[in-house]
């Protein structure tokens, strides 16, 4: 009998989420995440999945986020046969979350070989075209049919034709529509076979709603082992999700291997002075009395109705002055029914406060979703005070640009940020400046930034709320391993840069953890 598991992603790092337990009679696939990051490093790392999917019994995926079930379409392309096992919140979000991704992978495509084509008319690329520069002229206006929308099969042709690269998608939306039908939702803390040799459990991980740890329970020749793989590990009292899980049934409590994210390994939230529903009001308040309006970025998943959840206690308790809330991102609109259909995840002060009352914590007067590009430019024209929640996250893209289009010279309104910004992102670079001139007591000219081809003076104020975060610190992370009733065997950390892994590593070793940190392709043996 051999056992082990093998880790092919989020090794050293935190994205492209992917792990394999072999046993004699199985393997089993732990999530199959993208890489995300810089454009082309991530482009190479996600072509190719790092096993063969027909080899695979099934897979088990942790939770929704992207970088834990964003390759599971490719699985399906490769051949893939099995199951993919969650929680049946997972598997209702994923729906439209793999499709969306789908979506910004074909658009992402299409752009990139329209400036393959235009590069090449222009002279830029090497070998360029033998033909007169008014021809050229005549091909590169036949691209784009207007400023928004590419001819893309003219491009095709003209790539074909000359032999040039061409960009591809991962997969396409009927490739996420081909997967879907593999997923299979199940509850928490029931038990339910993956293979002939192998049960698994979820437990609530507390990440965001759905988010489950995988407690692997495989029949060996000396009896059961158990493996747990803590996926990505939560924040204790938070709004809408429960507690990361401390209490684990009698038979899933000796864990031989436990997979264990790090992503806070080395760092404690700063809450900033106060609750984040005080804060809220504060920069509400503020913003409103100077007759301006606040535009929230955020990620359509977790952080977009949390605000919700806040805004709808602070009009209920009449503390805020109940301005219109525009949710703009169809994504999230449909990531909020997901939560609405799934109250048995929500936590118990949810369930007090507004389920026992009868009241839906995602739906009140105030509040619209906003489905239309034209009804999305239409809260661009209203004079007064409003909320703005739009995507994409990081404002890489996606509404919340037009937004920031329209309000960011003017020093009545504010941006709030609640997530965290990626390094160059601009996002990041809103916030950076941002700070820096608020520092300065706003003194003198404000920093520009560029962004549709134009640059624009950052007027509006620029505030960030720290303690949103989905993540554990490390604290949390060891309260899991310092409060709950698990006794561990041996730890492999995963999900974690290296200057958080290996001062989290030393953590639990520091309390009596044998710990190790796989690189990517390496093996840790459960059982010899
Ligand atoms: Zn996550």
């Amino acid at each position: 009998m051999t056992m082990f598991a093998q880790f092919f992603g989020a090794t050293r790092e935190v994205t492209g989420s992917f792990h394999v337990i072999h046993t004699d009679k199985s393997r089993i696939l732990l999530d199959c995440g993208l890489f995300q990051g810089r454009r082309k490093e991530a482009e190479a790392k996600n072509r190719a999945l790092p096993v063969d999917p027909t080899i695979l019994s099934n897979c088990v995926l942790s939770h929704a986020h992207l970088d834990h079930s964003g390759r599971i379409p490719m699985l399906c392309k490769g051949g893939f046969v099995g199951q993919v096992f969650t929680t049946t919140t997972t598997a209702d979000a994923c729906a439209y979350l793999l499709k969306d991704s789908a979506k910004i992978q074909e658009n992402d495509a299409a752009y990139l070989n329209y400036k393959i084509v235009r590069n090449f008319l222009g002279g830029v690329t090497e070998g360029g075209p033998k033909m007169s520069d008014a021809k050229s002229r005549e091909v590169k206006a036949l691209l784009k049919s207007s400023e928004a929308r590419l001819n893309e099969d003219i491009i095709a042709r003209f790539q074909e034709q000359h032999h040039l690269e061409r960009i591809n998608p991962l997969y396409s939306i009927e490739d996420v529509e081909t997967c879907l039908p593999c997923f299979s939702g199940f509850a928490y803390r029931q038990p339910f076979a993956v293979a002939e040799d192998v049960t698994c459990t979820f437990y609530d991980a507390g990440h965001i709603l759905g988010s489950a740890m995988v407690l692997i329970t495989v029949k060996g020749s000396k009896g059961h082992k158990n493996i747990l793989f803590s996926g990505d590990v939560g924040r204790f009292d938070r709004p809408i999700v429960c507690d990361p899980t401390l209490d684990f049934a009698e038979e899933h409590r000796d864990i031989e291997l436990m997979i264990m994210e790090s992503t806070y390994g080395d760092r404690l939230h700063d809450d900033g002075d106060g609750d984040l529903k005080t804060m809220l009001k504060q920069v509400l308040d503020e913003t409103f009395a100077r007759g301006g309006s606040v535009i929230i970025p955020a990620f359509a998943y977790g952080r977009t109705q949390e605000l919700i959840y806040f805004l709808h206690e602070l009009y209920m308790e009449n503390a805020v002055r109940r301005v219109p809330i525009y949710i703009d991102s169809p994504l999230a609109t449909r990531i909020t029914q997901v939560f609405e259909r799934h109250p048995e995840n929500f936590d118990s002060d949810t369930r007090q406060e507004f389920l026992k009352n009868g009241v839906d914590p995602f739906a009140f007067e105030e509040l619209h979703f906003v489905e239309s590009v034209e009804e999305s430019m239409a809260i661009n024209r209203e004079q007064k005070s409003h909320i703005v929640i739009a995507g994409s996250g990081m404002c890489e893209g996606g509404r919340v640009l037009h937004h920031l289009r329209h309000k960011i010279h003017d020093d009545k309104h504010t941006i709030l940020i609640v997530g965290y910004m990626g390094k160059n992102t601009f996002g990041h670079l809103l916030q950076e400046k941002g700070a820096a001139y608020e520092k300065s007591g706003r003194q003198g000219q404000a920093p520009m930034v560029r962004f549709y081809n134009k640059e624009y003076p950052l007027q509006a104020h620029v505030v960030t709320l720290g303690g949103f975060s989905a993540h554990g610190d490390y604290e949390e992370l060891l309260r899991l391993m310092r409060g709950s009733n698990l006794h561990v065997k041996k730890i492999a950390l995963v999900h974690g840069e290296e200057e958080q892994i290996f001062p989290f590593q030393k953590r639990l070793q520091d309390l009596g953890y044998s710990v190790t940190v796989p690189r990517q392709g390496e093996s840790v043996v459960i059982e010899e």
